[in-house]
């Protein structure tokens, strides 16, 4: 009787101290589901030794790492309960102006490659978002909360192909490096978007923001993403070659100035990976070694402390 009467108390000690330690060592998460029956012996020694000082606290972890990998308890944070309840999807307007029927017909049959709705889709959205190619008067892109849209213009396409055949030769070329632009333009967009549905905190421009965000995520599709960013910098290089004076700056602007995005990029691509891209040094305008290192240093401190930041509010949201 006496026996059994201590094996009791041991066992609801056992009980007190594994639960006890959870909330030790996960104080952020919630418990969804804990069945005690399933929790393997081997866990209720280790967490009886592990109250009685016998073993590492490492020890322990990897004892609760074990039931968390098998399920035997799961848990879940609060960013990972964003539930998805929207998608992208495209639409095209009929243009007014029959000049532009021609470019509609181009991004209706370049829409792959220029969205990637699949790629975009794998982000969760709180509602649906119309990502609408128009005519709008004027080459830009812009990114509607009311509307909740994403409006792409024809006059952008037309823009982007005259652009771009500044920098390539062959048709295949400029057909390319307009479909990377057009999708920049679209993650930049999405950026907006998801400043907007998610009230993402932004501490400075938000079109600098946004930029990094579309930089980040090419940057983790490789080699195709960046080639897609060196079509973006000829579009800011071309912009930044017309200004050939000061007063030719736009300071009221809410983007930063067409050469210092154009640089922004440089920087992020080399920082992500200097061995393989040290070339990009090349055209920067240093001049002493010293800039050089400088430089370089501050693009992978840069790369790194963005591109964690980002990851941040990203991850929850991947499907
Ligand atoms: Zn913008």
């Amino acid at each position: 009787m006496e026996i059994n009467k201590n094996a009791m108390m041991i066992y609801k000690n056992i009980i007190f101290v594994f639960l006890f330690s959870f909330i030790l060592i996960f104080p952020a998460t919630v418990f969804s589901q804990t069945n005690q029956n399933d929790i393997p012996d081997w866990v209720r020694n280790t967490a009886y030794w592990w109250s009685q000082g016998d073993i590492s606290d490492s020890e322990y972890k990897n004892a609760m790492k074990f039931l968390i990998e098998n399920g035997i308890i799961s848990i879940s944070s609060q960013n990972q309960n964003i539930v998805d309840m929207g998608d992208f999807y495209t639409t095209y307007d009929e243009p007014n102006d029959p000049y532009y029927d021609e470019i509609m017909f181009w991004a209706m049959d370049n829409e792959e490659l220029m969205v990637n709705l699949s790629g975009i889709n794998a982000i969760k959205l709180p509602h649906d978002v119309e990502i609408k190619f128009m005519q709008c008067n004027e080459a830009n892109a812009f990114y509607s909360s009311e509307e909740r849209q994403i409006q792409l213009c024809y006059e952008f396409i037309d823009m982007m192909r005259n652009i771009q055949s500044e920098y390539y030769d062959s048709e295949e070329e400029i057909r390319h490096a307009v479909q990377d632009s057009i999708y920049e333009t679209i993650l930049h967009e999405l950026g907006h978007g998801l400043v907007d549905m998610y009230n993402i905190p932004i501490t400075g421009k938000e079109e600098d923001a946004v930029d990094q965000l579309s930089t980040i995520i090419l940057l983790q599709e490789g080699q195709q993403g960046i080639d897609a960013l060196y079509a973006v910098a000829n579009w800011y290089d071309y912009f930044g070659q017309q200004i050939t004076g000061i007063e030719q700056l736009p300071f009221h602007d809410e983007h930063s100035f067409e050469m210092q995005r154009f640089y922004s990029i440089l920087c992020f691509v080399y920082g992500s990976d200097p061995e393989r891209n040290y070339e990009l040094i090349d055209f920067v305008p240093l001049e002493t070694e010293q800039e050089i290192q400088r430089w370089s240093w501050l693009c992978v401190e840069e790369h790194e402390k963005i591109s964690n930041s980002w990851n941040t509010f990203l991850d929850p949201l991947w499907n």
